[in-house]
């Protein structure tokens, strides 16, 4: 009877698997080199199959190795891990700006969170220590790398979902356990005992991660410092619109077919585009093709430039598509898009920004603008001397006429009313000397436009911007960003 009952002061802990895997594989120690030790990883997994790491372990994985009572512990440990992770990951995301911060941080940043995720799951007490990694082909740099890094927060919400789901260990099925589940006999009978090997990991993945990125914003460490710099210091749409903007930038043009428009990922089965062979040889120019009778449909059109010019029709996301490094889903990048779509041409400058149709109601003042803008897309806005003479304000530095006009457009199409303090600013402080112009004549003109408060919402600004050390928001807002986004260089090419 005295045995039966269970001894909770005494520490058990399951047997551990010996490493089979990195044995196989010959991965590098990962104190020796992380980065190697990833990519060999990396290599491996991409390169076995369910079935090879199957084989490896099966005979660890029936009752001569492990007790039921094993088990037990091993399912209560998970699920005390998983509770953990779960509360981590919920104040992070109810602190709102934990996927903001991420998004924003460069990509040398993440790669070493990641990575210590990936290390601090390998060197965790699981049952099979790095090997796990073989099991869960879905933690990767280069998958959650993806899209900017929004792999990594999509798969942190997962995570999150899936452990609230339930109080038992929970369960996120991956690709490795789904390949696995359609083995033939002996192989899926052990696909059971492999789910807490997977969910230990990724947990534990989650727990490393998020600690290395929270020790960084507790300790404003060298490469989070410019982040929290524009966290701290932009309204918070700007800085989500523009973590968003960055996690959807291409790293490549995207190949489609000339004539149906479609790309090879699209049309899938490892279809074969062709180029128009005389303007690949001639031009050095590539004009794609999924198929022999799109390219016949489309001679019509093409005849007309090939072999001449280098033109194709600039699909979107394709090299000729000035944008095409921007992703999809971003709304300030669809407003650019649409604007040069509406004038029936492709988008060449920063100048097509416009102001778009507003969505409430403008005052006529700011009508009167509005029109004088669409019908002069080289100024940035229009001022006028006490004598009503136009006085036209344009913008030469790239990325402050970006954030200028991105703010003009909301406050134009009314879809909000912030940044109408930073572009108030921003031409107080260029503007009120120019002849004929004064700081009051710029406020005065403002408030008719923007209503009585504009005043008032500039003067907070200029306080904070003084007491920051700032000439003005959006110059000192391009300083900061400058950490994040580079130069903002590219835009030189738009
Ligand atoms: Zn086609
Ligand atoms: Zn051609």
């Amino acid at each position: 009877m005295a045995s039966a009952i269970k001894d909770h002061t005494a520490v058990e802990k399951p047997k551990d698997l010996p490493p089979l895997l990195s044995k196989k594989f010959n991965i590098t120690d990962v104190k020796q080199d992380a980065l190697k030790w990833n990519k060999e990883w990396e290599a491996a997994i991409a390169s076995s199959t369910a079935a090879d790491v199957l084989k490896e372990i099966s005979h660890f994985l029936d009752d001569s190795f492990f007790t039921p009572k094993d088990i037990e512990l091993f399912h209560e440990d998970l699920r005390s891990v998983q509770d953990r992770v779960a509360e981590i990951l919920r104040s992070l995301f109810n602190e709102g700006h934990f996927d903001t911060i991420w998004l924003l941080l460069n990509v040398a940043e993440k790669r070493r969170h990641i990575l210590e995720g990936l290390k601090g799951a390998s060197e965790a007490p699981t049952l099979w220590g790095q090997d796990c990694r073989a099991l869960c082909p879905e933690v990767t740099v280069s998958n959650l790398l993806s899209q900017g890094g929004k792999g990594f927060i999509d798969f942190l919400t997962r995570v999150l979902e899936i452990s609230e789901s339930s109080i038992k260990p929970a369960f996120l099925p991956n690709s490795w356990w789904e390949q696995a589940s359609n083995l033939p006999n002996p192989w899926n009978k052990f696909i059971d005992e492999c789910f807490p090997l997977i969910e230990h990991h990724a947990s534990h993945f989650v727990l490393s991660s998020a600690l290395s990125i929270v020790g960084d914003i507790t300790n404003r460490s060298e490469g989070m410092k410019g982040v929290l710099h524009i966290m701290e210091n932009t309204e918070g749409y700007v800085a989500r619109s523009l973590a968003q903007a960055k996690s959807t930038f291409r790293d490549k043009p995207l190949i489609r077919c000339e004539n149906c428009t479609k790309t090879p990922e699209d049309i899938g089965q490892g279809v074969r585009f062709m180029v128009c062979s005389v303007c690949k040889t001639k031009l050095n120019f590539e004009v794609h093709y999924c198929s022999q009778s799109c390219q016949k449909q489309d001679w019509s059109l093409h005849k007309k430039a090939c072999v001449k010019k280098p033109v194709s029709k600039g699909l979107r996301g394709t090299k000729g598509d000035s944008l095409w490094a921007f992703g999809d889903s971003d709304p300030a990048v669809e407003l650019i898009r649409n604007l040069g779509k509406k004038e029936g041409r492709g988008l060449t400058s920063l100048r097509d920004i416009g102001v778009n149709p507003c969505k409430g109601k403008r005052s006529p003042a700011a009508e009167r603008q509005a029109e004088m803008l669409e019908a002069n897309r080289n100024v940035d806005y229009f001022l006028f001397t006490a004598s009503g003479e136009t006085v036209r304000f344009v913008i030469d530095d790239p990325g402050a006429r970006m954030i200028f006009r991105i703010n003009r457009g909301v406050i134009m199409t009314q879809t909000g009313d912030t940044g109408l303090d930073a572009m108030g600013e921003y031409m107080v402080k260029l503007m009120s000397g120019y002849p004929g112009l004064s700081r009051d004549i710029i406020l005065k003109q403002l408030c008719e436009e923007h209503g009585a408060d504009t005043t008032k919402q500039i003067v907070r600004l200029e306080r904070k911007s003084r007491e920051c050390g700032k000439s003005t928001f959006i110059e000192g807002w391009l300083k900061d960003s400058s950490n994040v986004f580079g130069d903002w260089a590219w835009l030189g090419s738009l």
